[in-house]
């Protein structure tokens, strides 16, 4: 498979029939390790950066990649290693954590638009708004710290946020805002290696939580809401892309192509100068070799 092919395999544009247990997380299509991804992957992240410096140019249009997973599935690594040739200022990381008291006072959209990337730009969430569909899905104490009155509470309240969701995604991509998301698909085996390589290993042990261990108890429930997710929240103008996360390196290759691609597809160039410009530049050289 060439790398380019890598985006679209792994792609949910509709998620109407969408089974998660059709998805190996140990997949690497025909990448047989990462030395053979290795240099795939550095053709990508230059790509990127010459196509990133277009989008700050041409100040247009703007990029959302939002990522979610598991735990120890490697959210923090891809975005490192993928983002790592582009100029830091056409890009912003903002990562999501338990919400504040003051989040709480507001829906759960709100505390993540402030933070909406700006035209030009590539904005990248790590965790975002889907932890509604998700951990607060799994644990229905944290549903119960927004206070959303109990009449609004009904049955219907998971197809609601996702409608919601899908309302405000479309909104954003008729406005100009790329929207890509990332699910990074790791096995309950594999988990289990890297959080005993975190215990095991010194240089690894800043990254060991208790209370990771302790969510993994919910594995099953996660895996059901991450799939119910990807088939109420997949479309065209906002696809999710599964991608096997048992390897890392591989795991990187795929983002890397989708984001190429995903500028690609925006035929991007650099603004045109008219006549008037042309005319300033030129005086502004004349002035320049009297100097
Ligand atoms: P890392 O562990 O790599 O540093 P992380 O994203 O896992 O990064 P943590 O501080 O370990 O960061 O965890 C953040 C926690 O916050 C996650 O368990 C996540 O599910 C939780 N969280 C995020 N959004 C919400 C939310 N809206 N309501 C409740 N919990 C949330
Ligand atoms: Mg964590």
């Amino acid at each position: 498979m060439k790398p380019e092919k890598l985006a679209e395999a792994y792609r949910i544009d509709h998620g109407k029939n969408f089974k998660l247990k059709d998805y190996d997380p140990a997949h690497t299509a025909h990448w047989r390790s990462k030395e053979h991804a290795q240099e795939a992957l550095q053709q990508g992240i230059v790509r990127l950066a010459e196509l990133q410096d277009k989008l700050y140019a041409q100040d247009r249009w703007a990029v959302l990649l939002i990522f979610q997973a598991m735990d120890a599935a490697g959210k923090d690594g891809a975005i490192k290693h993928v983002m790592s040739g582009v100029n830091p200022q056409g890009c912003q990381v903002y990562s999501f954590k338990a919400p504040s008291e003051k989040e709480l006072q507001h829906d759960f959209l709100w505390r993540t638009t402030c933070d909406l990337p700006e035209r030009g730009h590539i904005g990248i969430f790590n965790r975002s708004y889907y932890e509604e569909v998700l951990v607060v899905r799994v644990h229905p104490e944290f549903f119960e710290n927004e206070r959303v009155p109990s009449s609004l509470c009904g049955k219907k309240l998971w197809q609601e946020r996702f409608e919601d969701i899908h309302a405000f995604e479309h909104h954003m991509a008729r406005n100009g805002t790329v929207i890509r998301k990332f699910f990074l698909h790791l096995s309950k085996k594999e988990q289990k290696r890297r959080f005993l390589a975190r215990l095991d290993e010194p240089e690894k042990n800043w990254k060991f939580s208790a209370a990771d261990i302790h969510e993994r108890q919910y594995w099953d429930d996660y895996q059901k809401a991450y799939e119910d997710m990807i088939r109420n929240t997949s479309s065209k103008h906002a696809p999710w892309y599964v991608v096997p996360a048992d390897n890392k390196w591989f795991t990187r290759l795929v983002v890397a192509e989708v984001v190429v691609q995903t500028l690609e597809s925006l035929n991007l160039s650099y603004p045109k100068v008219d006549e008037a410009k042309l005319k300033e530049l030129q005086a502004a050289k004349k002035l320049l070799i009297k100097a």
